[in-house]
């Protein structure tokens, strides 16, 4: 298993200067490589990485900077080129990879070598290679067996600066029975956060007393003069405004894929890449695309924790498909109902949509899990998977319980929904 831990480093001024001054080598590096990328047929990772030791020649700068790091530059401009032909292949209109202006790069990255955790008398230092020992806020030990595989040192917009420990434990997890019971279906929404199977409907997070505050420090910025001292002070309280905001919104979003990756065995729901967001106006649609990914990959790395299972399923259709007779009718997104013209199922729009997403997701687990039965062990696996796919397909009327709506406050302060803890009849 892979983890990422986040620890706040405390450089004196001068390694401060020093850790600018990597960030901003490695930028050059990048457009460097960039810049050949551009003019370069036939160029890879892997070919251009091998150039580096004669660049060191006459770029006499790069001597001062980690073998490993410099090597991870050209991987980033190289992960980057691919994640952009990804999204052409999925029809998305996109540019050609940006020139990095300062500002716009702000870490690099250690791997397998040149660095290494200290601790002496009590006090926790992270060693790099090239740069020397830097005190950190140690606020949360590593597991036993873990092994720091990168280190990435990182300045925020804030000026803060962080260590990110790319740690990996020699065991995957054992994977959860599957229990039909602890099977739940996720409709990740816009009104709503998140709406399942189990008839929890819990609230997007009201994030708007933050947002005005952020809208007000921008202001004042954009009322002081450009560059200026005091300029530059309003802009870390920007910074600070923006990071607030996420970690308020991260943090609620750890809590709420916790719960899900905890609490269940199964958890299936819709793809990334396709979602319905078109259906909103520019600005908000960013805001929920940002947030509904960034939900899916905590979900997806915690459910691989705890050994649940995680499904993504095809979104096309998840709404307008009846849940239980599967026809399709059109439904506009303020038609917060679902009302079946063929056979009369009445539902909340998402609790339907959670169904359908439910019930693909078995479906697909179970096309999986034919492929690949050889076992014994695995034959009865997906026999128990298509007695239950059955069983949520048909009678999905009775098996609807109740809706509830949860507060994303809640979620905060309790860490979960913890609706199956609470009294029946309480809101
Ligand atoms: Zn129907």
């Amino acid at each position: 298993m892979n983890y990422n831990y986040r620890y706040r480093l405390r450089p004196s001024d001068a390694l401060e200067e020093q850790l600018a001054w990597t960030v901003n080598t490695c930028r050059q590096v990048y457009n460097h490589f960039l810049h050949r990328l551009n003019r370069t047929d036939d160029t890879s990772a892997y070919s251009e990485q091998k150039l580096l030791p004669s660049l060191k020649k006459w770029w006499n700068d790069l001597k001062h900077v980690h073998s490993k790091v410099l090597q991870k530059v050209v991987q980033r401009l190289y992960d980057n080129l691919s994640t952009l032909r990804g999204r052409k292949d999925n029809g998305y209109r996109v540019g050609t990879l940006n020139w990095k202006a300062p500002g716009e790069y702000r870490s690099f990255t250690y791997s397998q070598s040149g660095f290494k955790l200290k601790n002496t008398s009590g006090r926790t230092r992270l060693w790099l290679s090239k740069l020397g020992e830097i005190p950190l806020t140690f606020h949360r030990d590593l597991p036993d067996d873990a092994e720091i595989k990168t280190v990435t040192v990182k300045q925020e917009p804030t000026g803060k600066w962080y260590a990110i420990l790319g740690v990996e434990t020699p065991d995957d997890p054992p994977e959860k029975p599957e229990n039909p019971e602890r099977y739940v279906g996720i409709d990740v929404g816009i009104l709503k956060c998140a709406h399942d199977t189990d008839g929890t409907a819990v609230e997007s997070l009201d994030l708007s007393d933050e947002r005005e505050r952020l809208e007000r420090a921008q202001r004042d910025l954009s009322r002081k003069q450009h560059g200026s001292e005091n300029w530059e002070k309003q802009r870390r309280v920007v910074a600070e405004r923006h990071a607030e905001l996420k970690t308020k919104r991260r943090d609620f979003l750890h809590k709420l894929s916790n719960y899900y990756a905890t609490e269940y065995d199964f958890v299936a729901v819709e793809d990334l890449d396709a979602k319905g967001l078109v259906e909103l106006p520019g600005n908000s649609r960013n805001r929920a695309g940002a947030a509904w990914g960034t939900f899916l990959r905590m979900l997806e790395y915690k459910c691989e924790r705890e050994g649940t299972h995680f499904v993504a399923v095809n979104p096309r259709g998840t709404t307008k498909e009846c849940a239980s007779c599967g026809v399709s009718t059109e439904k506009p997104l303020w038609v917060r109902e679902h009302s079946c013209p063929a056979c009369g199922f009445e539902a909340d729009r998402d609790a339907n949509a959670a169904w359908n997403i439910l019930s693909r997701g078995i479906k697909k687990r179970l096309g999986a899990g034919r492929s690949e039965s050889t076992s014994s062990e695995s034959h009865s696996d997906s026999d128990g998977l298509r007695k239950s796919l059955s069983d949520f397909r048909t009678p999905v009327e009775t098996a609807l319980p109740v809706d509830t709506s949860v507060s994303a406050k809640r979620v905060v302060e309790s860490g979960s929904p913890t609706l199956k803890r609470e009294p029946s009849g309480e809101r």
